[in-house]
């Protein structure tokens, strides 16, 4: 027999990337026992601690209105003034906290603290321990693999350990802050980020907004999982041939898809002059080290570009959330950062990465403090049975994925005639189970990742229009009647609703 071990909490974080350990401060801040389960090692796990992150800070409030004016017009009329304000007012408070915890944040030029950076690796590792140093208890390598759930609530989750055994976690509020999906296409640190509170969340009756939204690539070198954008700004992008490949695209990645898709294409970064050569060589220093172990100078050198997919990590669709204190629809459970909706503040495109960790950070807090709050208002503990998961074949789901999920002819440039096959055997795979249970993790995140894929691409087949990062060459311009956001709930199958925009 698996040994398990049972343990009770107030709240419990599922996920310990930027939104989760947020979560979990907060939570814990306000008087909550909190347990914190990542698949990885929290603190070293997931998208922001392999990387930069870029924070939207903007301390001065009266260009809120324009931020929003230009984050509305770029994701297609789909995100509100009221989140993007309480968003930017969060993220300077939550910011300034983190100053006053003692976070080294670099200073500009003229010595002032520059808010708007933070460096993934130490980033997180502080944040690790400012939640052990709140209590919070973390159980690493512990991948959540489904929730529990009585009379409609969510009650905690369960999981697999490192070592084989089961763990199972009875909590009166849960916070999904699993991140997003990205297909496993290897995209810097993202190959934990397999969509697995999506499916636990679909399983539990949540719905989720968006999901169309949800096909964001990622330029690299070739040889490179580095994605990180910020040195592509100043690429000139050429065929072999050395003929210029124009960028005419609102994404510069989309142009060159265009001609990816057939030829290879070369980047160089030839556009930076030395001081902003020298000023990306010091801010995106991780950016560089594939050209390095390469003896390649890409300011000088032509290399050859990839795109990976980076899924709903970059994208905007996700959990739907409620409200602002982040509940979705289904009592006791919370989302937020990655996993959660980004469309009330950027609609269908992010436009620039900075919104993704401002919403990470305050999502998370605002999820922990009402998670907390819910706690409270308790009274008996319920613990529910730990049913068995559905799994899929692990091995050929991740071929299904690789062949019609990271499709650029099929996910960037869509239309019913190519999404309705790869559907089709998406949704035929979600039917298949595995011969046996022996890769328990991988064959739960296998099937999370078919779940995603559904949701993306039937939710990209209703939005028959073209909207932001959501194209379509069979409805290729934008309809009026479509403004609003896209509703999906279900599992074997689906079923839409709207959301209305409000102003
Ligand atoms: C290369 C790159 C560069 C980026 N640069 C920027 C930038 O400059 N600015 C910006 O705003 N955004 C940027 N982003 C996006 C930003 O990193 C993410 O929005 C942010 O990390 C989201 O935080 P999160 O906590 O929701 O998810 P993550 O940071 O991905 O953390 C998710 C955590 O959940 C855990 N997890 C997953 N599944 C399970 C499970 N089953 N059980 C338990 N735990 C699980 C993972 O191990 C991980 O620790 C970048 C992303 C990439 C890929």
């Amino acid at each position: 027999m698996t040994d398990i071990s049972i343990q009770d909490t107030d709240v419990l974080v599922l996920g310990g990337g930027p939104a989760g350990t947020w979560a979990a401060l907060h939570a814990a801040r306000n008087g909550a026992r909190v347990v914190l389960a990542d698949k990885a090692y929290c603190g070293t796990s997931g998208a922001a601690a392999a990387s930069n992150n870029n924070v939207w800070y903007i301390p001065n409030p009266a260009v809120h209105e324009a931020e929003f004016a230009a984050r509305f017009a770029s994701g297609g009329g789909l995100s509100e003034p009221g989140w993007t304000a309480a968003l930017l007012e969060g993220a300077i408070e939550q910011l300034h906290l983190l100053a006053k915890l003692g976070y080294p944040f670099p200073k500009t030029e003229t010595g002032d603290i520059n808010y708007a950076t933070l460096r993934g690796p130490d980033y997180m590792r502080f944040m690790r321990l400012q939640i052990r140093r709140a209590g919070v208890q973390i159980l690493d390598h512990s991948p959540m693999l489904g929730l529990l759930q009585q009379d409609g609530r969510v009650v905690g989750a369960h999981g697999v350990s490192r070592d084989g055994s089961r763990w199972q976690v009875n909590a009166f509020a849960t916070v999904l802050a699993t991140g997003g999906c990205a297909f496993m296409s290897g995209a810097l640190g993202t190959n934990v980020n397999t969509g697995d509170g999506h499916l636990a969340a679909g399983e539990a009756g949540a719905r989720f907004s968006g999901m169309e939204f949800s096909n964001q690539y990622g330029l690299a070198a070739s040889h490179s999982s580095v994605t990180k954008g910020l040195p592509f700004v100043w690429s000139t992008y050429t065929r072999e041939d050395g003929t210029v490949v124009p960028v005419t695209d609102d994404e510069p990645f989309v142009s060159v898809a265009r001609v990816l898709i057939d030829e290879p294409v070369f980047a160089v970064f030839d556009r930076a002059n030395a001081n902003i050569q020298r000023w990306l060589r010091s801010g995106q220093a991780n950016a560089f080290l594939p050209f390095d172990r390469m003896g390649i100078d890409p300011f000088t050198q032509r290399f050859p570009v990839g795109l990976r997919l980076e899924g709903t990590v970059r994208g905007t669709g996700g959990i739907r959330l409620c409200a602002r204190d982040c509940a979705t629809d289904v009592p006791g459970l919370y989302a937020a950062g990655d996993a959660a909706s980004r469309e009330t503040v950027v609609g269908g495109r992010t436009g620039g990465g900075s919104p993704n960790s401002a919403w990470a950070i305050v999502t998370g807090s605002w999820a922990g403090a009402a998670a907390s709050e819910f706690a409270k208002r308790q009274g008996t503990r319920i613990v529910a049975r730990r049913d068995d998961v559905a799994l899929s074949p692990v091995e050929p789901s991740r071929e299904l994925i690789r062949q019609h999920v990271w499709s650029m002819r099929t996910n960037l440039f869509r239309s019913a005639a190519v999404l309705t096959p790869a559907v089709n055997l998406l949704d035929d795979a979600w039917r298949e189970t595995p011969a046996d249970a022996a890769q328990l993790a991988e064959a739960r995140s296998a099937r999370a990742m078919l779940y995603v894929a559904r949701l993306a691409y039937r939710s990209a087949l209703q939005r028959k229009e073209s909207r932001a990062l959501h194209q379509r060459s069979d409805h290729p311009g934008r309809s009026d009647a479509m403004r609003h956001r896209l509703v999906v709930g279900g599992l074997d199958s689906f079923e839409f609703s709207a959301d209305a925009v409000a102003t």
